[in-house]
Parts: C-alpha cells; structure tokens; sequence
C-alpha cells in the first residue's frame, strides 16, 4: 500500500513563531494541511481533503478563520491537483476518510464526486447542526463545503475494538482492512484518527487531537503558544482532548518503531514525512519557490 503525503493548505497565521515554534519573526507562521493519498486494490483513498479551489473557498469559509489562519489557497495545493499531478484521475478517488468535518479538512471534499466519505456518525450528526462550540460552531463547520455529496458511511464512535490500547473502528465499508477509525473526541465531538497498516508498520494520522510535534514524543507536552490557543479556542471536550492527547503521547513513547504517529497542521513533522517517503513533498517546494529565501523553514 503506497501512502503519499500531501500539503493541501498552506497557512500563514499571525503570531509567528509564537504561533508555530518555528517560523522567524513574530508576523506570520506557517503551518500545513497534511493529508494522505493512499494507493490501495480497491481504488484511491484520500485521507482528509484540506483546502478546495480559491475563489470557492473564500465564499465558503468564516471571514474568523480566514483573518485567523490566513489560508493562502493556492491552486496547485489542493487535492485535487496534486491528485491529477501524481498521475491519477480524480475520478478514481473512491474513499474518502475524514478526521472531523472542520472546515480546513473538508474543503476539498466535493472535487470526488465519485467519493463515499467515511467518518464518524457523531461527527457528521454535530457538523450538519453546526454544533462545535458556541462562538465557533457556525464558522468551524461549513455544510456547503459537502452538502452535495451523495454516499456516506457513518460509523459508531468506536465499537470496542482494540488497537494499540485505543478503541477502534475496523472494516470500513469498501476499504482494505488495513485502515481503521480510531475515535479521538475532544477537538470536536466526532473526531477520530486515522490508522494504516502499511505492510512496513503502521501510520496513525491523528487529524487535530495535536497540533505540534512537541505534543508527543517526549514526557512533557511542549507547545507554543499560539498553538494552545488554537486548540483551546476549537475543543468541545477539554477532558477528552488532554486525556486523548496523553494516550498518543503515551503510545509514542512505547512504540516508537510499531506506529509513526503525525498531526494535521505540524509542518516540521509533514517536512520530514513527506521528505523521507517517496519525495512527494512538491506542495512544499512549490511554496517554498513562491518565497524569498528568508523566509522558508527554520529547521
Ligand atoms: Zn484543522
């Protein structure tokens, strides 16, 4: 199973690197929309969808959250793109897993008609009534960004499964078994993982439950700023959030060589995944061109 690494939302938030940890300067950070491309025997699956095409999206987001996270929409970047880029129609896009509804993950969602979209029935249930918090519900979920979308599969928030110490999801209608839900609520109601038996160890894509590479791995959670903000302005469920949070912290620590686990929106963590992969990094080095040199990462 070949899994390609995508950056298909380039944002620039205020704040720098109180924001992101990274960037230079206090103005503006710089944090990515990683999705995954996964080549399987029953057809492509796409692993959230990021951001849709510019003058789409500007009509469908929050004008918060454009201020907020300062989206920089570019075209090449979307899913659709680098989909057509690495070769395939979108077309044979058949599956598509969404981490949680939030409107940086499900902008792209409607360019695979084709598509069912699987995710947690809790997720799709809060998203459609807009309930996500009582400032941020209305702006954080955008039904018309998949309101047109015709095939769902819904699934319960776990079904006492185990993997890894987490409860999961297996036999995801119309995929190959090696791709499980893994339910994380907190960041919203519905939120889950996404798991990938590879045939070489397994992915876990934890969506949202954190945001910095500093969050897992080590003892202490370390993060800036900025970023605790963030979460903090879009949980449902502090509880939830900081208990499933210590759980992948805690299976990063036992596991290291069993499970690689990354976050939606780490650039340093998708910079290094994508780089070691099989060079599907071009979202990257695309951005990386439209900018003076100064301005790219701080490694
Ligand atoms: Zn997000």
């Amino acid at each position: 199973m070949k899994v390609h690494h995508l950056n298909c939302g380039t944002c620039c938030p205020w704040g720098g690197r109180l924001f992101d940890g990274e960037s230079h300067g206090l103005l503006q950070g710089h944090i990515v929309c990683h999705c995954l491309l996964v080549e399987t025997d029953r057809g492509l699956v796409l692993v959230d969808t990021g951001y849709g095409h510019r003058q789409l999206e500007l009509r469908r987001l929050s004008k918060f959250f454009q201020l907020l996270n300062q989206p920089q929409l570019i075209e090449g970047e979307t899913a659709v793109a680098q989909v057509r880029r690495l070769g395939f129609d979108p077309a044979d896009v058949r599956h598509i897993v969404i981490t949680h509804l939030d409107f940086d993950h499900a902008g792209g969602i409607e360019d695979f008609p084709n598509a069912t979209v699987h995710l947690t029935a809790r997720e799709k249930e809060v998203a459609d009534e807009q309930r996500g918090g009582a400032f941020v519900g209305t702006r954080r979920y955008r039904p018309q960004q998949w309101d047109e979308m015709e095939r769902w599969a819904l699934y319960p928030m776990g079904r006492g499964e185990p993997w890894m110490g987490f409860d999961c999801v297996r036999d995801l209608e119309g995929l190959p078994p090696e791709i499980l839900l893994v339910p994380l609520a907190g960041h919203t109601w519905g939120h889950s993982g996404v798991a990938i038996d590879t045939g070489g160890g397994w992915l876990l894509y934890a969506g949202d439950a954190y945001f910095h590479h500093g969050e897992i791995g080590r003892q202490h959670r370390r993060c800036p700023p900025g970023m605790r903000f963030y979460q903090d302005l879009m949980e449902v469920d502090r509880e939830a959030r900081i208990t499933n949070q210590k759980r992948l912290r805690r299976l990063s620590l036992d596991r290291p060589r069993e499970v690689e686990i990354f976050c939606a929106h780490d650039r340093a963590e998708f910079d290094r995944i994508a780089q070691a992969g099989d060079g599907d990094e071009r979202p990257l080095t695309q951005w990386r061109e439209r900018r003076p040199p100064e301005r790219t990462f701080v490694r």
